[in-house]
C-alpha cells in the first residue's frame, strides 16, 4: 500500500482524467495537533483530500486553500497546500457537534477555495455557501458554479487515512452531456468509503473502471510541512512595537507563541527580545547610514 501518494491516470475509452490520493503521516500529523471531536474530525480529514486533489488538478505555483467560515459548532476549517506537494490544516470549534453533517458542524456558512501565486499572479478565489448534507455536495456546487471543467470528488476518512477520487472532464470534451463523462461518473458513484480507504490504486481502478481503458501514471509524495519559523514569530513580535512586547514580557515573563497548524511551541525570553528590537535599531541605522551617504 502507497502510503501518502497522489496518482493521476488517465481513462482513455471516456476522455476524463482522474487522480487518488491515500494520506496516513500527513493525517497522523494534523490529528497531533489537536483532540478533534469525531463529526469534525471526518470533514477536516475529507477537506484535507480534496484540497491535494484539487491542488494537483490545477496549474499554479504559490498556494491553494480551502477555507470553511460557520457559525455552528464549529467557525473554522482551513487546509493549506502548495504546488511543491506541502500541505497543513487545522478547525476551530468552540463544542461537540450534535450530528455528522455538514449543517449540524458548521449550521450556515460559506467554503472558499483561494489561489495566491507566488510568482506575483492575479490572486484567485471562488465562494460557495455550505450544503446542509456533505464536504462532497458542497464542492459538487462549487464546480457547478464555477464556469471550470466539470469535475466531481468523492471523499472518505477514519482514525487512520484520509483518501479521495476526483474525476474532471478532459478540456476538449468538456461537457456535462458527455457519454463518457456521464458513464464514469456513473461508475465511480459505487465507490464505498472503505473501498476509498482500504484498497491501493490499482485495486480501486480496476474495482469501478475495468471495462474502461485506464493509465495509471507514478505517484506523487505527499507530506506535512507547516510554514512557521523562528524568524517568522520574530518578525511577529518586532511588528508589536517595543512597548506592547515588553507589556507581554511583564505579563508573562516571557512571550510563548504556539503554532496551531503544527503544535510547534516559540519562547522568547527578555533577553531574546532585547536582543530582537536591538538588532532591529541597528539595522535602522545601518539604513539611515546607507541614506546618508
Ligand atoms: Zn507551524
Amino acid at each position: 500500500m502507497q502510503t501518502d501518494t497522489l496518482h493521476r491516470f488517465l481513462i482513455e475509452s471516456a476522455n476524463v482524467r482522474g487522480e487518488w490520493i491515500h494520506l496516513d503521516d500527513t493525517w497522523q500529523h494534523m490529528l497531533d495537533c489537536a483532540d478533534y471531536p469525531a463529526s469534525i474530525k471526518k470533514v477536516l480529514g475529507e477537506a484535507l483530500a480534496a484540497t491535494l486533489l484539487l491542488s494537483a488538478s490545477l496549474k499554479y505555483k504559490g498556494t491553494l486553500s480551502l477555507q470553511i467560515n460557520g457559525t455552528g459548532a464549529a467557525n473554522l476549517l482551513l487546509i493549506q497546500a502548495t504546488s511543491t506537494g506541502t500541505v497543513r490544516g487545522l478547525a476551530r470549534w468552540k463544542e461537540e457537534p450534535k450530528g455528522d453533517q455538514l449543517s449540524d458542524i458548521f449550521k450556515t456558512g460559506n467554503l472558499a477555495i483561494t489561489i495566491e501565486p507566488s510568482d506575483g499572479g492575479e490572486r484567485y478565489q471562488g465562494i460557495v455557501e455550505l450544503q446542509a448534507e456533505s464536504l462532497e455536495a458542497t464542492l459538487t456546487e462549487y464546480f457547478q458554479q464555477s464556469e471550470q471543467l466539470s469535475t466531481r470528488l468523492w471523499l472518505a476518512c477514519n482514525d487512520q487515512s484520509a483518501s479521495g477520487l476526483l474525476l474532471q472532464c478532459l478540456p476538449e470534451e468538456n461537457d456535462d452531456e458527455n457519454e463518457g463523462w456521464q458513464r464514469t461518473v456513473l461508475l465511480a458513484e459505487t465507490v464505498k468509503p472503505e473501498e476509498l480507504l482500504d484498497l491501493d490504486v490499482e485495486d480501486i481502478l480496476h474495482r469501478l473502471f475495468h471495462e474502461e481503458d485506464v493509465r495509471l501514471y507514478t505517484g506523487d509524495p505527499l507530506n506535512f510541512q507547516c510554514s512557521c519559523s523562528q524568524e517568522k514569530v520574530e518578525a511577529m513580535v518586532v511588528s508589536l512595537g517595543q512597548d506592547e512586547a515588553d507589556a507581554l514580557l511583564q505579563k508573562q515573563g516571557e512571550i510563548a507563541i504556539s503554532c496551531e497548524f503544527c503544535n510547534r511551541h516559540y519562547q522568547l525570553d527578555p533577553i531574546d527580545v532585547q536582543q530582537l528590537f536591538s538588532e532591529e535599531l541597528s539595522s535602522d541605522l545601518s539604513d539611515n547610514k546607507k541614506m546618508v551617504h
